[in-house]
């Protein structure tokens, strides 16, 4: 059983859309190798830096970074310790003294902004459907991370569908911390106020 036999994709709805998901993810992986090598950092330095700018102090640490991006603790320090030597990022203390968190430099700041768009072509892209369309794709795959998360593939994952504060009001998606009614569009990947359920 393999999505990538032909025989086999070819007659399966299911596996053509995994087989179109793989293609997907090699997209993603190519346009951040485009700017990581027009930068001369790797990937994962680039990934980093973004995390880093766009979220809060105690989601910037060896461990958080490592359970986030699925790698390991010693990969996580080594793309730091680049990072610090090119003066990108800087060490900062965190509540634990043994531990610290890693903020972004000015250099690192701008490094984040000149590359943080390596998705655009595909944001071009979607943006070009119509609301429904998008609606659909964007609560399916919001399903798919979150039963993906409780296979312990997606290790961390911050949706409403896995929050606390996540719940129905008259059979619709409701946030008891917002109060309010969610749109399907309103349903967040990544929210800064989520708790885990
Ligand atoms: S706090 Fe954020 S993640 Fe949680 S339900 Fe509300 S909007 Fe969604």
């Amino acid at each position: 059983m393999s999505v990538f036999n032909l025989n086999e994709q070819n007659t399966s709805l299911d596996k053509k859309i995994v087989a179109g998901l793989e293609r997907l993810s090699q997209v993603f992986k190519t346009l951040l190798w485009e700017k990581a090598k027009a930068f001369g950092l790797s990937p994962i330095q680039i990934q980093l830096l973004i995390f880093i700018k766009h979220h809060s102090q105690d989601k910037s640490t060896v461990s958080y970074l490592a359970r986030e991006f699925n790698l390991s603790k010693p990969t996580i320090s080594d793309a730091v310790k680049t990072l610090l030597k090119k003066q990108l990022i800087v060490k900062q203390a965190a509540s634990d003294s043994r531990s610290y968190s890693i903020g972004l430099t000015a250099a690192g700041h701008k490094l984040v902004a000149q590359t943080e768009d390596f998705a655009s072509p595909i944001t071009d892209l979607v943006a070009q459907g119509t609301m429904q369309d998008k609606q659909v794709l964007w609560e399916n795959i919001a399903k798919l991370i979150v039963q993906l998360n409780k296979l312990d593939i997606i290790s961390v994952q911050r949706t409403c569908f896995n929050c606390k504060y996540y719940g129905k009001k008259e059979e619709a998606h409701f946030c008891k911390l917002l109060d309010q009614k969610l749109e399907t569009q309103d349903l967040r990947l990544d929210c800064a106020e989520f708790e885990q359920s």
